[in-house]
C-alpha cells in the first residue's frame, strides 16, 4: 500500500495556494488543486506532474458545501485519503466601513471563514480515521487591523480562532492545526489592491518593502516554506499557533 500521503490546497491555482501545492508535491505529497475553476488549476497541475510529481485539479467553490463535500469525495476516490488541508482560497473585497455593502461583506466572510469550515470539516474524517492529520490556515496580517478591510480583517482575525479551537478538539486524533499569517506578498492579490488604490504595482511593492524590516516584500515561496514545516512529521507537537510571516514581528 502507498504511504504517499494526500493534500487539499484551495485557492491553489495561483498566488500563495499554487506556490503551496509545489511545494508539498516536492515535499513527497500527492496534492489536489483545487481552486473556483478546475481549467485554471491545469498550470499547477502541470508544473508539480512535470518535475515528478502527483497532481489533480478539482474545481470546487469553498463557500459551498455540497461543492466541497463532492471535491472531497473526489479527492479521496483518485489520490487518497486526504489527511493534510491548506485553507488558502480567499478574497478581498475592500471599502471603508461606511461604504461597504452586506453583500461585500459576506463574500469576503463566506470565502474565508465557511470555506475553511467547509474544506476542514469534510476533510477531518480521514484525518480522523487515519490517525494522523494536518491543517494549515491562512489568516494574514490584516488581522491586527487594517484600513479599508474590515471584513477581511475580521474574517482573518477569525481564522486564527477557528485554527486555536481545531487544535484543541482534533489533537487527540493525532491532528495539528496551525495558521500562516503573511504581510505584503507579491501576488494578483496585492497587484490588484495597487490597481485600485491607483499606485504602480512596482511603486507599491517599493513603499511596502521600505516599511518591512527584512527590506523586500514577501514571495509565495515564503509561505509554501512555512506550510511545509507545519505539515511535517516533526512538527507534530506544534499545534494551534499563529506564525506572522511578514519580513519582522507583528503583534
Ligand atoms: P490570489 O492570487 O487572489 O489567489 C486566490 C485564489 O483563491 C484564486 O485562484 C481564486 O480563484 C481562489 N478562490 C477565490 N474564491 C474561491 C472560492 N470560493 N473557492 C475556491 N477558490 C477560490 O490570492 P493570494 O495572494 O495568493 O492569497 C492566498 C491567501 O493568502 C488568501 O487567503 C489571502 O487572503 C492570504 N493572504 C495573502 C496576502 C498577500 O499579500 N497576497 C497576505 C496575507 C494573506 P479566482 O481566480 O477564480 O478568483
Amino acid at each position: 500500500m502507498s504511504t504517499q500521503k494526500t493534500a487539499i490546497v484551495t485557492g491553489a491555482a495561483r498566488g500563495i495556494g499554487a506556490a503551496v501545492a509545489k511545494r508539498l508535491a516536492d515535499d513527497g505529497l500527492a496534492v489536489a488543486v483545487l481552486d473556483l475553476d478546475a481549467d485554471a488549476c491545469a498550470d499547477t497541475v502541470k508544473a508539480i506532474t512535470d518535475a515528478g510529481g502527483k497532481a489533480i485539479a478539482v474545481g470546487a467553490d469553498v463557500s459551498d458545501e455540497a461543492s466541497v463535500a463532492a471535491a472531497v469525495t473526489k479527492v479521496a476516490d483518485e489520490l487518497g485519503p486526504p489527511t493534510v488541508v491548506v485553507n488558502n482560497a480567499g478574497i478581498t473585497r475592500d471599502n471603508l466601513l461606511f461604504k461597504m455593502t452586506v453583500a461585500d461583506w459576506d463574500a469576503v466572510m463566506n470565502v474565508h471563514l465557511r470555506g475553511a469550515f467547509n474544506v476542514t470539516k469534510a476533510a477531518q474524517k480521514y484525518m480522523v480515521d487515519a490517525g494522523w492529520g494536518r491543517v494549515v490556515n491562512l489568516s494574514s496580517t490584516s488581522a491586527l487591523g487594517n484600513r479599508g478591510q474590515v471584513n477581511y480583517s475580521a474574517a482573518k482575525a477569525g481564522m486564527q480562532g477557528f485554527t486555536k479551537t481545531l487544535a484543541i478538539e482534533l489533537g487527540k486524533f493525532g491532528v495539528t492545526a496551525n495558521a500562516i499569517a503573511p504581510g505584503f506578498i507579491e501576488t494578483e492579490m496585492t497587484a490588484a489592491t495597487a490597481e485600485r488604490v491607483g499606485v504602480p504595482f512596482e511603486d507599491f511593492k517599493a513603499a511596502a518593502a521600505s516599511q518591512i524590516p527584512v527590506n523586500r516584500v514577501g514571495a509565495p515561496e515564503d509561505i509554501a516554506h512555512t506550510a511545509s514545516f507545519f505539515i511535517s512529521e516533526g512538527a507534530g507537537f506544534v499545534s494551534g499557533q499563529v506564525v506572522y510571516v511578514a519580513g519582522g514581528p507583528k503583534d
